[in-house]
């Protein structure tokens, strides 16, 4: 008997380490490369199928929104060649939040380029860390990263500028403490519109809504991301993430020749109000737990 449950326990081990590692694992189709193209004004995507980055072009340099994983990084120099614009013109690192996602190349860019690495106070120690101040993912092994030195502290609301360009961080947190949504403005064929690149409003599996030790507040962030979200101006939907606003679908478009399928103020409405439903329906789910 005493032998049974001791197989049964070693079982149940087992399945929770693998549970916990396959969650974690990367999604092939963050590596797999895509082609950059234009999307409005001076912003380009420059990121993988899975991974978005955006470049926004200026006559004194250009500005890099995310890193991603370490492997991603030749996949975005190329993708910014292939435009026919120089890697080592970047003179800003910007990232959507501090996730190895997003943030793991970071070190190598910094390296490669010499630019100015921009951070959100809130995810300023994550960073720094390679991901062990990380709330969630801290002591997570497999996810910590290169550290890289933060140049410049950015606070809700911070404007970074550069030859004309103007990004506007908006302290969206809940996902992670710093998370950021970028917006800007993107002028095409005459007619100027408001960009939007959410930093993310997932619940990922496993994030206590509740009795966080962690991150205390962190039910009280979700709500004020959302009110922020549903502030913005937007008619140019973008995330730090394609399936967020539908790339594939939208590139296809695009391939197809339409002029500028990222405009879609509907759909980020309706990606804001669907996000805020799941995060309620977990809330509820976690306060009527005993945890
Ligand atoms: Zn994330």
């Amino acid at each position: 008997m005493l032998r049974r449950i001791a197989v049964i326990c070693l079982c149940l081990i087992f399945l929770f380490i693998l549970d916990t590692r396959t969650s974690a694992q990367n999604d092939p189709d963050w590596t797999t490369p895509l082609s950059p193209f234009h999307i409005a004004g001076n912003l380009y995507y420059v990121g993988s199928k899975g991974l978005a980055n955006y470049l926004v072009v200026t006559p004194e340099g250009n500005i890099l929104i995310n890193s991603d994983l370490e492997a991603n990084v030749p996949l975005i120099q190329d993708s910014i060649e292939k435009l026919g614009f120089h890697f080592k013109d970047t003179k800003i690192l910007l990232i959507s939040h501090a996730h190895w996602d997003h943030d793991a190349g970071s070190a190598k860019i910094k390296e490669l380029t010499g630019a100015k690495y921009m951070v959100m106070d809130g995810d300023v120690p994550v960073v720094e860390s390679g991901g062990k101040a990380d709330f969630q993912y801290g002591n997570r092994s497999e996810l910590l990263y290169r550290p890289a030195k933060v140049d410049r502290v950015l606070h809700d609301g911070d404007e970074v500028k550069l030859g004309g360009a103007v990004l506007v961080a908006h302290l969206t947190p809940g996902h992670t403490k710093g998370c950021t949504t970028w917006t800007m403005k993107a002028t095409e064929a005459g007619k100027t519109y408001d960009v939007v690149i959410v930093g993310s409003p997932n619940v990922n599996p496993g994030y206590k809504l509740v009795n966080n030790s962690a991150y205390p507040e962190i039910a009280q962030d979700y709500e004020r991301m959302f009110r922020v979200l549903e502030s913005l101006p937007c008619d140019i939907f973008l995330g730090a993430h394609g399936v967020y606003f539908n790339m594939e679908e939208k590139y296809s478009h695009l391939k197809l020749g339409a002029v500028s399928p990222f405009v879609d103020p509907a759909g980020y409405r309706k990606f804001v109000a669907g996000k805020e439903q799941e995060f309620r329906s977990e809330l509820a789910k976690q306060e009527h737990t005993p945890s």
